[in-house]
């Protein structure tokens, strides 16, 4: 007897979500590039004997990095196109993750970091040349290294409990990672909100104050463009079966 598919059968044998050498090879320079960071913060402050101060700074970037990685997410979700240029893969990449969200499921790891990854490697290797303050460092090896890990945060919200590394779940149920239950919001109408995808916890200041809202008005008041969050995207579900 001949039976059908599953329903996600065409999307494991998607060549799009698929790592090529590539995205390795963009993945392993922007790790690297943190790592150095890291390494200049850890034996800055061994050389120094003071290390408050850099734990501090690496706090500082923990909380930054989530806010930053709402702000690019709402950014890249209700402006410009796939033709926008440099950004244009990744807007096209998260207008399909709002059709298909549990895809992001069967994208392989370093295919789901590479945008990041160059973008990491980009800003970090001058800061990695230029500077050897291990405050500054500590602040930039968390920074830098959330947001590289923010679609690998992502992902793991949209995928089932059963499939997750048990260290990932207590990460989420700490509240120090994104949790399922928590990114679920951004997938139901009225699709503009729940934008942080690191720990979070920027969501609720940002959702009760309705910063992206006015936002959205000032720039369409000012420049005539409308968000994407206007017009209801279509939605399957959020996450992996
Ligand atoms: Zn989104
Ligand atoms: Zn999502």
């Amino acid at each position: 007897m001949i039976t059908s598919p599953p329903p996600n059968h065409h999307i494991l044998n998607d060549p799009s979500l698929r790592s090529t050498w590539k995205h390795r090879a963009w993945l392993a320079c922007g790790c690297t590039t943190v790592l150095i960071s890291l390494a200049k913060a850890i034996m800055g402050a061994a050389k120094s004997h003071i290390w408050l101060g850099p734990i501090l700074a690496g706090l500082v970037g923990y909380i930054l990095a989530d806010l930053m990685s709402g702000v690019y997410h709402w950014v890249i979700d209700n402006y410009g196109s796939a033709s926008t240029p440099i950004f244009g893969d990744q807007i096209d990449a998260f207008q399909g993750h709002h059709e298909q969200p549990w895809a992001i499921t069967r994208r392989q790891f370093a295919n789901n970091l590479d945008a990041l990854a160059r973008a990491v490697t980009f800003t970090v290797l001058p800061m990695d040349l230029a500077v050897n303050d291990p405050i500054f460092h500590a602040f930039v090896a968390v920074w830098s290294g959330c947001l590289l890990f923010s679609q690998q945060f992502h992902a793991w919200a949209h995928t089932t409990k059963s499939r997750l590394p048990p260290l990932v779940i207590a990460l989420q149920d700490m509240g120090l990672l994104v949790s399922r239950s928590q990114h679920a919001g951004h997938h139901i109408p009225p699709y503009n909100n729940n934008y942080c995808i690191v720990s979070r916890v920027w969501n609720e200041f940002l959702d009760k104050r309705q910063i992206f809202q006015a936002l959205e008005m000032i720039l369409f008041y000012r420049l005539g463009v409308r968000p994407r969050s206007w017009s209801e995207p279509s939605s399957n579900g959020t996450e992996a079966s």
